[in-house]
């Protein structure tokens, strides 16, 4: 047992980013754990995406060919164990996604092999691989070894991992299938929008982020021309979000987006409750305004300032002029 196996995802054509961040999570561990690494794609026309998995340090792009465009489980799952059989890898990496999620539970107890979901981090230590994930409603990070297992697998939370940019040299290899009996079981009825935004917190480096502590909904223009006016991507918690005051792509934590990219956040009238910590406990400039000084935020803010958000505000809107 050697070598890692990305399984890629795309929808609608484009190659999902989540598979780029499989390449980073495997890239972080391969020299340690040993090489080479694999990505699979699974559709069509899985040829289409071999030119964007073709990254620096993937030595080889599978493709299995099954005749859904569409996102299928079964295939998905049945293509991945004939990748597995055929190389098999000692570490699988599937995102942690709607479609991931549905086929690596599966996919492990097949393989009995070691398991964990949505991890953040990887590490190779003497005693074999490592993973980080939450664990007690995301309060603690948990460390996870696989004690007596040769094989495992893993679904990667996104934004977590970074792939190299550029070309690799990968090899391009068909996976022989056998897909009789497993295409069928799952019908693909549509897609459905969610609703349009042009904002990405996954990809933001400075976001500037509202909570109810900015009271009313009519305050939001305000905070919404300073973050412009500043550079920021316009951030809220969840309440800001479930009112209606900002759209749900805006939202940062758990149910929201991770600031996978972010390197200054500023969290305004943000309590810092667990769940939204988890979008945003890591990035690596924290500053907190709150006018509770108990504030859980301030046990993760890098500095921050007991005071009222409309006076900080009033101070940014005067220094950016
Ligand atoms: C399953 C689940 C998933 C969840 N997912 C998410 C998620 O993805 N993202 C998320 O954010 N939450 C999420 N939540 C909700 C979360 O638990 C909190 O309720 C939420 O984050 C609180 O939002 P808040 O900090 O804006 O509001 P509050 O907790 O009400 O905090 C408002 C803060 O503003 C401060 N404040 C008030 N007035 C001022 C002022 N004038 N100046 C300065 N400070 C002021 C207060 O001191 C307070 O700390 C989830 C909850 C559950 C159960």
């Amino acid at each position: 047992m050697s070598g890692i196996l990305i399984v890629a995802e795309h929808i609608r054509g484009v190659l999902a980013d989540s598979s780029a961040d499989l390449i980073g999570a495997a890239l972080a561990v391969k020299e340690k754990l040993g090489g080479p690494v694999r990505a699979l794609v699974t559709g069509d026309l899985p040829r289409f995406f071999a030119e964007a998995l073709n990254r620096p340090g993937v030595d080889e792009i599978l493709l299995a060919q099954t005749d859904n465009a569409n996102f299928d489980a079964a295939a998905s799952e049945s293509a991945a164990m004939a990748a597995i059989e055929k190389y098999e890898p000692s570490l699988i990496l599937l995102a942690h996604s709607a479609n991931g999620v549905s086929f690596a539970a599966a996919l492990a107890v097949r393989l009995g092999s070691g398991f964990a979901a949505d991890v953040f981090a990887l590490d190779v230590t003497a005693t074999g691989l490592r993973a980080t994930r939450n664990g007690y409603a995301n309060k603690v990070n948990v460390e996870l070894d696989f004690p007596g297992k040769s094989v495992v697998t893993l679904t990667i939370r996104g934004s977590t991992f970074k792939a190299p940019d550029g070309r690799g040299s990968a090899a391009i290899t068909t996976l022989p299938l056998r897909l009789e009996g497993i295409t069928g079981r799952y019908r693909h009825l549509g897609f459905e929008e969610a609703p349009s935004s042009d904002i990405d917190i996954g990809k933001a480096e400075f976001i500037l982020s509202i909570g109810r502590g900015i009271q009313d909904e009519k305050n939001v223009p305000r905070f919404a021309a300073l973050a412009e006016k500043l550079g920021a991507t316009l951030g809220c918690s969840r309440p800001v979000a479930d009112s209606g005051w900002l759209p749900k792509p805006h939202q940062v934590g758990l149910t929201g987006k991770v600031a996978g990219n972010c390197k200054l956040y500023l969290a305004l009238g943000i309590s810092g409750a667990v769940q939204h910590q988890h979008g945003m406990k890591h990035v690596e400039t924290i500053i907190a305004i709150n006018t509770d000084a108990n504030a859980p935020i301030y046990n993760v803010a890098t500095s921050g300032c007991v005071m009222d958000v409309f006076d900080f505000a009033a101070a940014l809107e005067r220094a950016a002029t």
